[in-house]
């Protein structure tokens, strides 16, 4: 998946699933971190050591474990309160985001670390071409749907909006 995608997939995606700011900034910061990390660390390949899917799940379930811990408290930074317990979560789940989103692709990413396989790959786009842009297409179309239907004042206002314009009185 091309860069741009990577971000914006992660915007939707951290957002639906916690509609979080500081979860969502710091996961779209993150977005492209494991291919990011690769040019600063030599002599690693493509999609190698950074994408592997078992790091990025682990460093997400331990950060994300103080998003369950109350009473955490957020800090005052310049009169804002920033939960820094949520920016770190957000930067794992920008990169767990980033190497499910290329185990969709051609040529996947390590499962387990080492050298040897499992490698997984489902295969559903080609980074760069129209495939990956019909992926990306559909996790906004879905998470646009996720939104809507878990917003109970939206739906009342279209249900609202079908009742006064006479659409449910024409097929009663
Ligand atoms: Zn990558």
């Amino acid at each position: 998946m091309t860069g741009k995608s990577h971000v914006a997939a992660a915007a939707v995606l951290s957002w639906v699933a916690f509609q979080n700011p500081f979860i969502c900034a710091a996961a779209i910061c993150a977005a492209k971190l494991p291919d990011q990390m690769e040019s600063f660390i030599p002599g690693v390949k493509h999609r190698g050591p950074t994408h592997v899917l078992i790091f990025w799940f682990f460093a997400a379930a331990v950060l994300g474990s103080g998003l369950f811990i109350p009473g955490v408290p957020a800090l005052s930074l310049g009169g804002m309160d920033v939960e820094f317990h949520s920016i770190l979560f957000g930067i794992a789940l920008g990169g767990l985001l980033h190497v499910c989103l290329d185990y969709l692709s051609v040529s996947g990413i390590p499962v387990f670390p080492g050298k040897s396989r499992p490698h997984a790959a489902a295969r559903w786009y080609k980074t760069g071409h129209f495939s990956e842009y019909l992926v990306l297409g559909l996790i906004i179309l879905l998470s646009a749907v996720v939104l809507f239907v878990s917003d109970e004042a939206a739906i009342e206002r279209v249900r609202k909006y079908l009742t006064d314009s006479g659409f449910f009185a024409y097929f009663s």
